[in-house]
């Protein structure tokens, strides 16, 4: 391991823990307000020219974080980022997710923020000070402070601002105004349902199907408007009976379910069929061995009632990211 040392964070100058990465060549960040993010050695210039955007695109780091998605890694603009690093993307397009300008924007963002933090009813959310200002979308302690002020106006906290360490607590008005916010019309995030782990030698690899065909399409579609949609992979989150709930709320959340049934996995089923009920569009995936039982010699088979939907056929994650786009397309666009 490379030592850790302390340098400026490119993206806020604040003192940051860095390391050396190799492959391709750059530094990992660790910074108090920005939290973890990589960075390829010829982006560094252009991170440390941002001036005035660094602090909406601080405030998205945290945001992330708080959902427990990143470390991302960022290459200069205009480079082609790797289709196999789904949360690789370029300081240009770093800047268009996280541009915001608007003031209520602001305030929704925040309040989702805080409403991650502290998940159950009535919990207390402390804020660091001023680490965690860009939590709150906020530059500086007044921000900060207006942020809280106009959020208990609103009647979405519990109580004003009070003190020099900040808290705040949902009301049950907030939680509403929250699940409100997460639904899926605001959503950028595309839910995908499939079967986890390795493949044996010579069976279909659909961990190779997210990596190569399914992330890279829902990243980059042939949209014409300019939004950046993002996988929502199940396995990111540890897989347990008690966080079921968790799983469901990231559906809701989600404007589409891209469910692969290949090893015909009741949960993908379960998960997609939840979305149906909600509304949400399912857009089915499944290895072509599944719709022959004379290929596959362990019975997988797709099951009857699903093949009267559409399914995107495939043998090679290339199969996928050729069709995946055009459906992602037309689901999407508004
Ligand atoms: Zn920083």
């Amino acid at each position: 391991m490379p030592p850790e040392r302390i340098e400026k964070c490119p993206i806020c100058r604040a003192d940051s823990k860095q390391v050396v990465i190799g492959e391709p060549a750059g530094m990992k960040v660790e910074c108090e307000r920005c939290y973890r993010f990589e960075y390829v050695a010829r982006a560094e210039l252009e991170l440390r020219e941002l001036c005035n955007d660094f602090h909406d695109l601080r405030s998205w780091l945290r945001s992330e974080s708080a959902r427990q998605r990143g470390p991302y890694r960022f290459y200069p603009s205009g480079a082609t980022v790797p289709a196999d690093e789904p949360l690789s993307l370029t300081v240009e397009q770093a800047l268009s997710i996280s541009n915001m300008p608007s003031i209520p924007e602001r305030l929704n963002r925040a309040l989702t923020n805080i409403s991650r933090l502290g998940r159950r009813a009535g919990e207390v959310v402390q804020f660091k000070v001023p680490e965690d200002w860009p939590l709150l979308y906020a530059r500086s302690e007044e921000e900060a402070h207006y942020t809280l002020t106009a959020l208990h106006a609103m009647e979405y906290l519990t109580d004003p601002p009070a003190g020099s360490i900040p808290r705040a607590v949902i009301s049950p008005k907030g939680w509403e105004r929250v699940e409100d916010l997460e639904s899926v019309a605001g959503s950028k995030q595309v839910f995908v349902a499939m079967a986890l782990g390795e493949p044996d030698p010579g069976k279909p690899d659909t961990k190779a199907a997210f990596k190569h065909g399914i992330a890279p399409a829902i990243l980059r579609p042939k949209l014409g408007h300019r939004s950046r949609f993002e996988p929502f992979p199940v396995w990111e989150k540890p897989h347990s009976n008690k966080i079921c709930e968790e799983i469901l709320l990231e559906i809701r959340r989600s404007r589409a379910v891209v469910a692969d049934l290949t090893y015909q996995r009741p949960n993908v089923y379960f998960e997609a069929g939840y979305a149906k009920g909600r509304g949400i569009p399912v857009i089915w995936l499944c290895h072509e061995d599944h719709f022959d039982s004379k290929k596959n010699d362990e019975g997988y088979y797709a099951h009857f009632d699903v093949r009267q939907h559409q399914c995107i056929q495939w043998r090679e994650p290339e199969d996928i990211l050729e069709q995946l786009p055009n459906y992602l397309e037309a689901i999407l666009t508004p």
